[in-house]
């Protein structure tokens, strides 16, 4: 006997700098867990990219390894009742229509190439919030519809291609639905990160397309996210039906069940997206936080939305401190390193690779160390590193908090490993950071939706069980002293009618 307990859900967790399959059991344990480090492609300063093929072999892989692993339990494929799938967002992949083979490397979320396309698009329509109405966004480098004109701009021939009808677009969930299942659909959490849905209809939007010069023809089925899209074709999971789908930082939300508006959660992977559930209507910001789709567990389930505060760089930066200055060995490291300081000397690092997300939107910003002087070591530069993730997630808490003190903040991903960066997380914002001992929370969240899909768990509240089973929190308070807290009933205090940040 394994321990586990059958029907399983398997989730295929695609981030931006690793892939992973887990697959979970009703109470929601990990059961086997598979992850391959991804190739990442730097052809210019400020462009990245990734080979679609490349990101479908690595989810193969790790569907192998992790099947593989829940046989030597002594399992078998038939306990896996449905797979979700939860994906780096806004990275955008055009492949042929009849080929399936992909026209062009994936181009990756931050990737800054597209600036000039947002200067003419804003010019062209009226600003930066042209279309912040209809799709809740600004006008940047982010997006995937900004990438595509991109494209289309820069490679006629594939414009053209397009609008024979002969090629398909998708974010990675579509890329890896479509290499699995044989289907092209999306899910309203990713469709709404391509500036082309409209986020109240749910529906991609054609006057936005038309603007963006996007033929409609290439764009996938919206679908909610959680009902079943098609079954696998090949490999070890065929015939189980991938059955929910939600971009990274949606699923996270799921996987810490924020099912009530006030719900928050903080994920710090390669970037850090502090996400609050709004309820059944999107709020619109003023300061620079974007309205997204939060999610939709089932075809006649309401689609429930989010504001959200988008940090481009946070791990991705640990990362770099590794690979290019060569200060760190792994990426662990970095909380012994920064603890061997006890602070960082006066030294501060703006680490805007990608420019300035939230709540700045400030794509020209470059990466910055400052304060250095004779006394300054690689240990500082660290630390500074690690405080300015924190730093930026205080300047996105003050944008939606609005003059409300937070005083809980659940986060999850890679960074929250560190103990030195929660520590000083809470100091800065004078609240306590809850922690899951199940760091797998982002692929919790798709196993979570494609449960409910497929009826290995009947409703929310079942869902709410599982997790509170499993996300077991360790508390970090804050030294500088803690603030009122947003409940749920609070929320509804909270600033819709213009006097703070979300606007009617
Ligand atoms: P993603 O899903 O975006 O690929 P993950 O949630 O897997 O990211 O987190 C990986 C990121 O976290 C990497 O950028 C890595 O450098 C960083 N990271 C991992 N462990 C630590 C740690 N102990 N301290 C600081 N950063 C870490």
């Amino acid at each position: 006997m394994s321990g586990f307990s059958p029907p399983f859900v398997g989730s295929i967790d695609d981030g931006t700098q690793s892939c992973r399959c887990i697959i979970f059991d009703q109470k929601g344990k990990v059961v086997t867990k598979a992850q391959k480090q991804k190739q990442q492609i730097f052809p210019q300063p400020g462009w990245c990219e990734q080979d679609p093929r490349d990101i479908i072999d690595n989810v193969r892989f790790c569907i192998e390894e992790a099947v593989k692993d829940l046989q030597r339990l002594g399992h078998s494929v038939e306990e896996v009742k449905g797979v979700g799938i939860t994906n780096q967002r806004e990275t955008t992949v055009i492949w042929d229509r009849k080929t399936g083979k992909p026209l062009h490397n994936a181009i990756v979320w931050l990737d800054t190439r597209n600036s000039k396309t947002c200067e003419d698009l804003a010019n062209a329509h009226g600003g930066r919030d042209a279309f912040r109405r209809k799709c809740g966004l600004p006008i940047s480098t982010y997006f995937s519809g900004v990438k595509l004109k991109w494209l289309f701009d820069t490679f006629p021939e594939i414009l053209a291609k397009a609008e024979r009808g002969e090629v398909m677009f998708g974010t990675v969930d579509s890329w890896l639905i479509y290499n699995l299942t044989g289907k092209h659909v999306t899910d309203v959490t990713n469709a709404c990160r391509t500036m082309l849905m409209n986020l109240e209809a749910l529906k991609w939007d054609e006057e936005v397309c038309s603007k963006f010069g996007v033929p409609m023809s290439i764009l996938p089925e919206i679908k909610s996210s959680a009902e079943i899209y098609g079954d696998i074709l090949d490999g070890p999971l065929k015939g189980i039906p991938v059955a929910a789908c939600l971009g990274d930082q949606q699923s996270a939300c799921v996987g810490h069940c924020a099912f009530n508006p006030g719900d928050s959660k903080n994920t710090y992977g390669t970037g850090c997206f502090l996400l609050m559930n709004t309820g059944e209507k999107p709020s619109f910001s003023n300061n620079g936080l974007l309205s997204t789709v939060c999610y939709q567990l089932g075809a006649d389930a309401p689609a429930i939305y989010a504001l959200e505060g988008s940090v481009a760089i946070a791990g991705v930066g640990v990362s770099w401190l590794r690979d290019n200055m060569k200060f760190l060995e792994h990426a662990e490291e970095s909380e012994k390193v920064a603890r061997s300081v006890p602070d960082t000397g006066g030294v501060y690092f703006v680490p805007a690779f990608s420019g300035l997300f939230a709540p700045y939107w400030k794509e020209g910003a470059r990466g910055a160390i400052l304060g250095l002087t004779q006394f300054t070591t690689s240990a500082h530069i660290v630390r500074a590193l690690l405080e300015a993730v924190a730093f930026q997630t205080a300047d996105v808490v003050d944008a939606i908090m609005k003059g409300i003190q937070l005083t809980r903040m659940k986060v999850d991903g890679g960074m929250t490993a560190n103990d030195v960066l929660m520590e000083f997380q809470a100091d800065v914002l004078g609240a306590t950071v809850m922690r899951p001992a199940m760091r797998e929370v982002t692929a919790l969240g798709a196993a979570l939706a494609a449960g409910l899909a497929v009826g290995v768990w009947k409703n929310i509240q079942e869902l709410e069980k599982v997790q509170s089973d499993t996300c077991d929190y360790t508390f970090f308070q804050s030294k500088v002293g803690l603030g009122a807290m947003l409940t749920s009933s609070e929320f509804a205090e909270w600033p819709t009618d213009g006097h703070g940040d979300a606007e009617d």
